[in-house]
């Protein structure tokens, strides 16, 4: 049985008191078994982390922090760019790569993406989970090939890495016509793909090891559409932008997925 996660990309929303505000909004709103049955991750832009981890602590909620995006070299002269080591001491556990806004709009080639969840995978401090963001466009969808495009993103995404634990890995689905559109892919579109990708997970890193590994969906995830996604088998959450940034829709999420395990 996996452990469903509900993860929040507030992508380049908030400043530090904003995100203060919404971290303890969602914090009084939580009940602390929730994590028992779900892992619950809060990705504020990385000035904001440390500020909404603090939250979290004094609260004593058991959610993660995770970072947006991080450079794959340990520091040196990469002006704008925040490393591995940083993330982590800011209290992230774990880190969004290659998400579709970094691969269109900042260029992140398969190429970058590998050397980051690399960098995730074998960082030697605290553990540093990648959720590794996978999904085609909509002229890809409409051609037929989404199946092998994504299965391709996986493959190049992990290619030399080793995997050791299914802890050190989260792939998210988001096709990128779902993103912010309000269109959801349907569960039975998200299912297809997301079965696909644990098919590809069983051919590079064993069938044993694909059945651990977390496969969430994301794209227009709500209150109104989670329950049909969470109930597929291969859907094991949601990686969510717009519904994380109101506390209450965002706590009914994560109701949800505490539901859906009960
Ligand atoms: C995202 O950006 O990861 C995302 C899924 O956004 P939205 O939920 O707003 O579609």
């Amino acid at each position: 049985m996996r452990k469903p996660i509900i993860a929040g990309n507030w992508k380049m929303n908030n400043t530090v008191a904003e995100g203060v505000v919404l971290t303890q909004e969602i914090s009084n709103n939580f009940y602390r078994d929730y994590t028992e049955f779900v892992d619950v991750i809060i990705c504020p832009p990385a000035v904001d982390l440390k500020a909404v981890k603090g939250v979290l602590e004094f609260d004593k909620r058991d959610i993660y922090v995770g970072a947006q995006n991080c450079y794959f070299e340990p520091s040196g002269a990469y002006t704008g760019e925040i490393s591995v080591k940083m993330i982590s001491d800011a209290g992230c556990d774990f880190c969004i790569v290659g998400h579709s806004e970094r691969r269109e709009i900042f260029g992140e080639t398969n190429a970058m993406i590998n050397d980051k969840v690399r960098a995730l995978v074998e960082y030697q401090g605290k553990k540093m989970t990648p959720i590794l963001c996978v999904g085609e466009s909509l002229a890809v969808r409409e051609s037929g090939d989404y199946i092998d495009y994504v299965t391709k993103q996986v493959e190049a995404a992990l290619a030399g890495i080793d995997i050791f634990d299914a802890d050190q890995l989260v792939i998210a689905y988001e096709p990128i016509w779902a993103i912010g559109t309000g269109r959801t892919a349907t569960p039975e579109q998200a299912q297809e793909v997301c079965a696909a990708i644990r098919s590809c997970l069983a051919n590079i890193l064993g069938g044993a090891m694909a059945e651990k590994i977390r496969v969430l969906y994301g794209g227009s995830m709500n209150e109104g559409n989670v329950d049909s996604l969470l109930e597929q088998p291969d859907i094991d959450g949601g990686l969510i932008g717009g519904a994380s940034l109101k506390a209450s829709s965002f706590v009914n999420l994560v109701k949800a997925a505490v539901e859906c395990q009960k």
